[in-house]
C-alpha cells in the first residue's frame, strides 16, 4: 500500500490552496474510491459500469441477458442483475462518505461480453467431431450465432454508449433503478448521496432527452416504491465532436458535462485507440508528423479546441453548467494546465495520479495569476 510521506502531504495541501480544479478519480469499485478519497480525490468523476458486468460470477447472467430471445426473457435476466448492480452502488456510495459520484451508464459494445468469435468457433468444431455433448455444442452454437449477428467492421463506431441505452432501455432502466434503490438504502444508513448519472456517446441532444426522460421514469417507480426523495442529476460525456458542436443545445438537457478525450481524440483526429499507437503512431511521432502521443497528451489545437468550445457552447445556455474532463488526460500535466486555462471545474483520473493531478493543478493556477 503506497503511503504519502508527511513532507508531500504538506506539500500537497500547499497545492490545494493554489489550485481552482477540483480533482476526482476515475474508480468503479469500494478499493479504488477508497484509494481515492486516501488521495485527495473531491469524489468519483468517472464510475464505468461495465466493470461490474465483467464480473466472473455474473457474465454467465449478462450473457443470458443479450442471449434472450424475447423481452420478457431479457427482462428476466435483467431482474438478476438490478440486485448485484445495486450493490455495486452500495458499496462505492458508502466508500465515498457523502462525496459525489459520477456513474456511467453502460458503454461497450454487447459483444465485448460474449467470447471470442475465432476460440468458439474452434470449440464448436471440437464439439461437432466429438458428437459427445449435444447440449453443450447447443449453447456454443447460440453464443457463435449472437457472435456473429453482434458483429460491427468499427465496433468503436457502432452499437454502444447511448446508442445501447436507446435500443434496450430495458438495460438503462436495471442500472438507473439499481442507482436509486442504493441511494434510497445508503441514505438510511446515514450516508447523504446526490448521485451523478452519465449518459455516454451522446452525438445529437435527442439521445439525452431520450435517455434523460428514462432516468427520471426510473427515479419516480424507485421513490414511488420506497417513498424515499432523493435528489440526483444527469448528465453527459462530450466524446463525439458533433457534440461539443452543439454543445448549447446538449446543454438544455445536461446537468453537467464530462468530456471523454479518449473517444474525443479517437473520433477528431480519425485514429482507432485501440489501433493506432501500435501501428502508425509511433512513426509519426519519430518523423514529427506530430508533437507527441495525442492520447497521452491532450492535442490542444484539434481536441482543445472542441473542449474549449463544448465547454463555452454549454455555458452560453447555463452559466453556471458543471464541466469536467475524465479521459487519461485528466491524469497529465499538460493536460490539466489546459482544462484549467479554458475553465473546467474538475479533472477525473486513476486515483494513483491525483497527487499529482492536485500538484499540476495549483501550478496552472499560479501560472495563470503571473500573467
Ligand atoms: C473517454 O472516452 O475519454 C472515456 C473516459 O471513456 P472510456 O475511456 O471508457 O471510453
Ligand atoms: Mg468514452
Amino acid at each position: 500500500e503506497p503511503q504519502l510521506s508527511e513532507e508531500f502531504q504538506m506539500l500537497l495541501t500547499w497545492a490545494d490552496d493554489e489550485r481552482k480544479l477540483d480533482v476526482r478519480a476515475n474508480a468503479d469499485n469500494p478499493e479504488d474510491a477508497k484509494k481515492a478519497l486516501e488521495f485527495g480525490a473531491a469524489g468519483i468523476g468517472l464510475c464505468r459500469t461495465e466493470h461490474m458486468f465483467m464480473d466472473a460470477t455474473r457474465i454467465p447472467i449478462v450473457q443470458e441477458m443479450i442471449l434472450a430471445e424475447t423481452y420478457e426473457e431479457r427482462e428476466e435476466a435483467l431482474k438478476k442483475l438490478l440486485p448485484m448492480q445495486q450493490e455495486d452502488f452500495e458499496g462505492i456510495f458508502e466508500a465515498m462518505q457523502g462525496n459525489p459520484v459520477t456513474i456511467r451508464l453502460l458503454d461497450p459494445p454487447l459483444h465485448e461480453f460474449l467470447p471470442n468469435k475465432e476460440e468458439l468457433l474452434v470449440e464448436v468444431t471440437k464439439l461437432q467431431l466429438s458428437g459427445s455433448n449435444p447440449d453443450e455444442l447447443q449453447e456454443k452454437e447460440q453464443l457463435l450465432r449472437k457472435v456473429r449477428q453482434l458483429h460491427e467492421f468499427n465496433p468503436m463506431l457502432g452499437h454502444r454508449g447511448c446508442r445501447l441505452g436507446m435500443v434496450h432501455p430495458e438495460i438503462y432502466m436495471m442500472q438507473a433503478k439499481a442507482i436509486f434503490y442504493a441511494t434510497a438504502n445508503v441514505k438510511e444508513r446515514g450516508v447523504d448521496v446526490k448521485p451523478e448519472i452519465m449518459i455516454p456517446l451522446v452525438g445529437h441532444v435527442n439521445e439525452l432527452k431520450e435517455m434523460r426522460e428514462l432516468v427520471m421514469q426510473a427515479g419516480l417507480q424507485v421513490t414511488e416504491e420506497t417513498g424515499q426523495q432523493y435528489d440526483y442529476s444527469i448528465g453527459t460525456m462530450i466524446e463525439i465532436p458533433r457534440a461539443a458542436l452543439t454543445a448549447d443545445q446538449i446543454a438544455q438537457e445536461a446537468d453537467f458535462f464530462s468530456f471523454g478525450t479518449n473517444d474525443l481524440t479517437q473520433t477528431t483526429f480519425g485514429y482507432s485507440r485501440d489501433d493506432a499507437e501500435g501501428k502508425f503512431l509511433q512513426s509519426y511521432i519519430q518523423n514529427k508528423v506530430l508533437p507527441e502521443n495525442p492520447f497521452a497528451t491532450l492535442d490542444q489545437e484539434g481536441v482543445g479546441k472542441l473542449v474549449e468550445m463544448g465547454v463555452n457552447l454549454g455555458r452560453q445556455t447555463k452559466p453556471a453548467l458543471k464541466a469536467g474532463i475524465c479521459g487519461e488526460h485528466g491524469g497529465e500535466k499538460s493536460s490539466i494546465h489546459f482544462c484549467h486555462n479554458v475553465g473546467l471545474d474538475y479533472v477525473s483520473c486513476s486515483p494513483y495520479r491525483i497527487p499529482l493531478a492536485r500538484l499540476a493543478a495549483a501550478q496552472a493556477s499560479i501560472k495563470s495569476e503571473q500573467k
